[in-house]
């Protein structure tokens, strides 16, 4: 079952840890005893020893179950590097916490939302003739169901492209998600080996131009991070 990621910070260092991908080498307890001790509940102490120590320790990690972010209070790249490891940790928790599909749907959109306080998200079932919906979060999407080659979602994976829609007001291809929604992306989820599209990720939000290219890519992230969701 999939751990919990931990996260331990001090004001100049943040140190993540992945108990999924740790090979039990024992190098970082070798390297900084003070700092890395199994015998604590928290077993890694940031504070008790120079961020550089730290940092360096990190790095001879050789699994990567370790990761460093330097001062991610000031640093945006770090803390976005953070809020990535941290939310991707999510999405595979959601898939092994519950045995019912909607359950575990509803838990990816959740750790979705929460990461960059979307409005809405939701994860479609792509069918032979309709669009169902599979899960979400926020407000109940308006239509559950829908024609396959309806609204947004239709155009997305007849092109096979994630769509950005920035003004829904202003695209005729729109379905109403919901009354407040005024931005939508869609990304399509697609078999790597069939190029079916099994489904999308559908992110609204309530203000216009509330998407850009770190959204998109994110998303697109996450439609490889959770695929098996629909393959499996
Ligand atoms: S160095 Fe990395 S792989 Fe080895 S015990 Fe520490 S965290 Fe695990």
């Amino acid at each position: 079952m999939t751990k919990r990621l931990q996260v331990y910070e001090t004001p100049d260092i943040t140190v993540s840890f992945d108990p999924n991908v740790c090979r039990h080498s024992g190098v970082c307890l070798r390297t900084l005893p003070a700092v890395f001790d199994v015998r604590r509940t928290r077993w890694v102490d940031v504070a008790a020893d120079d961020p550089h120590e730290v940092a360096a320790a990190v790095q001879k990690c050789p699994s990567g179950a370790l990761q460093f972010y330097p001062n991610t209070a000031r640093n945006h790249v770090a803390a976005e590097q953070l809020a990535r490891r941290v939310l991707f940790n999510h999405l595979a928790l959601a898939r092994t916490q519950s045995d019912d599909r909607t359950e575990i749907a509803n838990a990816i959109c959740k750790a979705i939302a929460r990461a960059r306080a979307y409005d809405f998200v939701a994860l479609y079932d792509a069918r032979e003739s309709e669009f169902a919906v599979a899960g979400w979060s926020g407000d109940a999407p308006v239509h559950a169901r829908f024609a396959i080659e309806q609204g947004l979602c239709g155009a997305a994976a007849r092109e096979r492209t994630t769509l950005m829609v920035n003004d829904v007001a202003a695209d005729a291809r729109y379905l109403t998600t919901s009354e407040a929604t005024r931005s939508e992306m869609i990304v399509p989820v697609i078999d790597p080996v069939t190029r079916d599209v099994l489904g999308t990720i559908d992110v609204a939000s309530h203000r216009t131009h509330a998407f850009g290219t770190e959204d998109r890519e994110l998303i697109e992230d996450c439609a490889r991070e959770i695929i098996a969701f629909w393959t499996e």
